[in-house]
């Protein structure tokens, strides 16, 4: 039988440990969209984040967007119909991987924004990298969305940086780092956060729901949500 599911194409790797859940999650809204055996249709590039790290702290960008800009084309080759960057961060290439390909790309900054909106909130604390806190080819987007976003002081972004790339990437989930990050989302909600965006792809695998006072937005979940949702758009349920 022909679902009329279209066919997802993740840029993956960044780190691997998300994109196992995404990967996970995109099957799992399958099934429950479509039920029984059914799966994702999905083509994943996965890649050495080895080397984009290395690029990111030598901020060479404009070589990650030709690394992505490729994974985009083979996505293409092998039939992809969307495209999805699996990370918050290297959507700072966003543009190059839009350029490579006639393949439409699903912003995660969009997606994201979509549903806070639909929560019903507007003012949000945002928690990734450095690069996502700090710059503003994310926060700008989430504000164009009509977010109104705040971000962790310069000590609480060292801390929520430093836990993605020396633990959360590396699959290592530790309880201080935990309570740590509960700190920080206090701190926010103390500062007006009426909800928090969990702008790192691998944060939901350190905190979740239970670890603050108002709703959290986990991308990674979010983005491959959304991905299902348009590759079944034309399906009628
Ligand atoms: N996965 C992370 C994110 O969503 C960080 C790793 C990266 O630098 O891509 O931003």
């Amino acid at each position: 039988m022909d679902t009329g599911m279209k066919t997802i194409g993740l840029i993956g790797g960044m780190s691997w440990e998300s994109t196992a859940e995404y990967y996970r999650i995109l099957n799992e809204r399958t099934r429950e969209r479509l039920g029984g055996l059914h799966s994702a249709r999905c083509v994943l590039h996965s890649v050495d984040f080895a080397e984009i790290e290395q690029l990111q702290v030598q901020g060479r960008w404009a070589e990650a967007g030709e690394v992505l800009a490729g994974a985009a084309r083979s996505l293409e080759a092998a039939g992809a119909d969307l495209l999805l960057i699996c990370t918050n961060t290297m959507h700072k290439v966003a543009d190059s991987v839009e350029a490579a390909t006639s393949v439409p790309l699903l912003h995660l900054a969009d997606a994201t924004a979509d549903a806070v909106r639909a929560a019903g909130l507007h003012r949000v604390g945002l928690l990734g990298t450095a690069f996502t806190m700090e710059q503003d080819f994310y926060r700008g987007r989430l504000a164009a969305g009509g977010l109104d976003v705040r971000v962790p002081n310069s000590e609480g972004r060292a801390l929520v940086h430093r836990v993605i790339y020396e633990e959360l990437c590396l699959g290592i989930v530790r309880d201080e780092s935990r309570a740590a990050y509960r700190r920080v989302v206090e701190d926010l909600v103390a500062g007006g956060a009426e909800g928090v965006i969990l702008g790192c792809t691998e944060i939901e695998l350190l905190i979740g729901p239970e670890d603050s006072p108002v709703p959290v937005f986990p991308t990674a979940r979010l983005h491959a949500e959304a991905a299902v949702d348009a590759a079944l758009a034309q399906h009628a349920d």
